[in-house]
């Protein structure tokens, strides 16, 4: 009996393989939440060969059609562009205009139904520490950001109108100990507006010194991939993962909401299956996304029946915290993206007066603090 179900579900999960090769995660969609605010996934932080990066722009194009995003940013490196001797270019937007022509070119791109790939002018600001590394997008022209002196680069980007963060300010390679500083340059920078964000979440690693940061600071939390190869490779899509991204919450689907829903830090970025941002954009994002709906008692039991319903895009882990138990479930859940499991609670004395506690493992919405939700009393019946 045992061996018969073993070969089920072995023959289940080879199809499961063979239907669906890519990760079933990979595309950052999400339903509207109940506010009417649109969830629009962007990555603001990409390269190609026009600086370090080892693509042609329109691959990042096809990447992230693939990965349903509203919108990616190329953001070549200003100061460093290692492929000069047989790229030869002098213009700091090229990427980005290779790269609407591949949007909007139908001879060149593979169509993807829906509107079009948002592509967002943007250049990386490439210093040694400080200021480290910033991104500068909604640009107007890329090459006036090349002055000698980083602040002049940061007034130029302002006047532009962009949208200025602070990349991977726990970087190795400027910093040692992996731990996120400001510096008095960085307080001088925010000090005169002219740096609205920080990456909390690059595509490996995640700062809690960069979210206390943003807290501090009142930055907007951003995630992003930064890649520089295939995204294929470099986010492990053939893993089960998903690109390093940030989910805007935009008043509309459009790109001056998506700007300003920046500029006002109603952001969370998503890092390998893990929601970061503040609890008021990570609460409101959880709770639609995940529902818990319970059903009539179990014959002759007291124990409910209870579905767990994950309609995101990224798999949750949740930990059970409240005086409940589950009959049939360990304390720490896994409620797959797009799925739902069915545990069942024991000794309920009144299904009407039942109500669930959770903390969400895969959520970060302080330094070192994770979101907890509660559901219930009252919980819808199953249908
Ligand atoms: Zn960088
Ligand atoms: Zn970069």
């Amino acid at each position: 009996m045992k061996l018969r179900a073993l070969a089920i579900a072995l023959l289940l999960s080879t199809c499961a393989q063979a239907a669906e090769p890519l990760s079933p995660i990979r595309r950052l969609e999400f339903a509207p939440l109940p506010d009417g605010r649109q969830v629009l996934a962007v990555d603001l932080h990409t390269h190609s060969v026009f600086s370090d990066g080892e693509v042609w722009p329109s691959i990042r194009v096809q990447e992230a059609q693939r990965d349903g995003l509203y919108g990616y940013a190329p953001t070549e490196h200003l100061e460093y562009q290692p492929h000069l001797a047989d790229i030869p270019h002098k213009d700091r937007n090229r990427s980005f205009e290779i790269a609407t022509q591949e949007v909007t070119d139908p001879y060149h791109s593979p169509r993807v139904p829906g509107e079009p790939l948002v592509v967002i002018n943007g250049a990386e600001i490439t210093r040694e520490m400080p200021p480290g590394h910033c991104n500068a997008v909604f640009l107007a022209d890329a090459n006036k950001l090349l002055k000698k002196d980083p602040m002049d680069a940061f007034r130029e980007a302002k006047r532009q109108g962009a949208f200025t963060f602070w990349n991977h300010p726990y970087w190795s390679d400027q910093t040692p100990d992996g731990v996120a500083r400001l510096t008095p340059m960085h307080e001088k920078l925010i000090a005169d507006g002219l740096l609205q964000g920080i990456e909390v979440a690059n595509m490996v690693d995640v700062s809690p010194e960069a979210f206390r940061i943003a807290e501090q600071k009142n930055l907007t939390i951003l995630g992003t991939s930064d890649v520089h190869g295939l995204l294929d490779w470099e986010a492990g899509l053939n893993a089960g993962g998903h690109r390093t991204a940030t989910l805007v919450l935009a008043r509309e689907r459009s790109t001056p909401a998506v700007r300003e829903a920046l500029f006002k830090g109603d952001t969370v970025a998503v890092y390998k299956d893990t929601y970061v941002g503040l609890t008021r954009n990570v609460e409101p994002l959880l709770r639609s996304v995940l529902h818990v709906e319970a059903a009539p008692y179990d014959p002759e039991t007291t124990l409910v029946p209870v579905t767990l319903r994950n309609t995101g895009a990224l798999h949750i882990t949740l930990q059970e915290i409240g005086p409940e138990g589950f009959y049939d479930g360990p304390a720490v859940i896994r409620v797959p993206a797009h799925g739902s499991v069915v545990l069942r609670v024991r000794d309920v004395a009144d299904p009407a007066k039942l109500s669930l506690r959770f903390r969400v493992l895969s959520s970060m919405v302080g330094p070192d603090a994770m979101l907890e939700m509660a559901f219930g009393p009252g919980l819808a019946a199953s249908k």
